[in-house]
């Protein structure tokens, strides 16, 4: 009999999102506070956890694993941990191992990547104008997070670039940015900002996908794709610069009944929705070293996994507003 993780509406969980760390080199203002309070390391869970709990999804059906954070690759000796997941991928248990990072760190750890068996990683850049990036990453260089993204091509790394679309510091810049990562060969992918973390009404922030589509298309002829990542992105074709373009909008356009992933965070907390509180702690149970223990919290949890979030955010009122920051689970 199948063991596979399945939720009560009927959708099978195959995808993880493993946070390696809550920290980050980066302060991106929509993710983080200024002053976070990062968990004293000892909280984290160690390498070898990673793997058994990773082992533990596997087992239960998850074929696709992504690693986030916070900065993945700040985590020392995550790729110990990536190494790990290249021996199931090799024996065909997983299809994918992949990351979503911000590409400060990826000139040094491109080619291990590559030679561990990752092939596509996300890339998360806001802006190509180095002042904004300083500003909306509170301190980043954009020369930096290039040079990882011309090392992640060299090195034979499928790139594709996320940018939070932002109300007043990049909707101009987003025409800029899709034709740049088109002539890269680059696929990009547009976000909504989520409200989460507790400091901002991001209604500031906020702009709706729906209205950066209809100014694209006062220029460019968008036409649907049947591109699927997996994920929850709806892409297009643009004629003009013959690439792909991802919308995530979880506000504008609920994508939940399609949901196949659940997060976990650097100290084992399990996440089955993103904009909904509830979790599982998943850390005794692997210290307990009892793979029955994981199973029934995995059960138990996954049997309650929401049907959706409720993000929502107008001038009148935000709602579904996680005070957890986005740097807990990842993205
Ligand atoms: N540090 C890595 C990076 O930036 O790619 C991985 C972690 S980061 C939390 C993952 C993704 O979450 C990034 O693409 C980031 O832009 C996105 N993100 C962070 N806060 C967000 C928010 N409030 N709304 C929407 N996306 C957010
Ligand atoms: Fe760091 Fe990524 Fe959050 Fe920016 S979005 S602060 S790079 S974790």
């Amino acid at each position: 009999m199948s063991n596979n993780l399945h939720d009560p509406f009927g959708r099978k969980i195959t995808y993880l999102r493993l946070s390696l760390t809550d920290r980050c080199d980066l302060r991106c203002f929509y993710c983080m506070s200024e002053n976070m309070v990062f968990l004293p390391k000892k909280e984290l869970l160690t390498l070898e956890e990673l793997a058994t709990l990773t082992d533990a999804f596997i087992d239960r059906g998850v074929r696709k694993i992504r690693l986030t954070g916070g900065e993945p690759l700040v985590r020392k000796g995550f790729m110990t941990l990536v190494h790990h997941l290249s021996t199931h991928l090799e024996a065909g248990r997983i299809d994918e191992i992949t990351l979503t990072t911000n590409a400060t760190q990826l000139s040094k750890y491109a080619h291990q990547l590559k030679s561990a068996g990752v092939a596509r990683i996300n890339v998360s850049l806001d802006t190509l104008n180095p002042l904004k990036f300083t500003h909306i990453t509170r301190g980043g260089n954009l020369a930096q997070v290039l040079s990882g993204i011309d090392a992640a091509q060299s090195a034979g790394l499928k790139v594709k670039i996320n940018a939070v679309a932002l109300k007043q510091d990049n909707a101009d810049d987003i025409p800029k940015m899709i034709a740049w990562a088109h002539a890269r060969d680059i696929d990009i992918t547009l976000i909504e900002v989520m409200p989460m973390g507790d400091e901002i009404n991001r209604f500031d922030q906020y702009i709706p996908l729906t209205a950066i589509r209809d100014a694209l298309e006062k220029n460019w002829t968008l036409s649907e794709s049947g591109h699927n990542t997996g994920g929850p992105a709806r892409y297009v074709n643009i004629k003009e610069t013959g690439g792909r373009l991802g919308f995530i909008s979880p506000l504008s356009h609920n994508f939940c009944a399609s949901c196949n992933r659940v997060r976990v965070t650097c100290t084992g907390k399990l996440f089955m929705c993103l904009g909904q509180n509830d979790q599982a702690d998943l850390r005794d149970a692997i210290r307990s070293g009892s793979p029955r223990a994981l199973d029934h919290i995995l059960d138990d949890a996954i049997s309650r996994k929401p049907e959706k979030h409720n993000f929502d955010i107008k001038e009148s009122k935000t709602s579904g507003q996680m005070p957890r920051h986005m740097s807990v689970t990842g993205g």
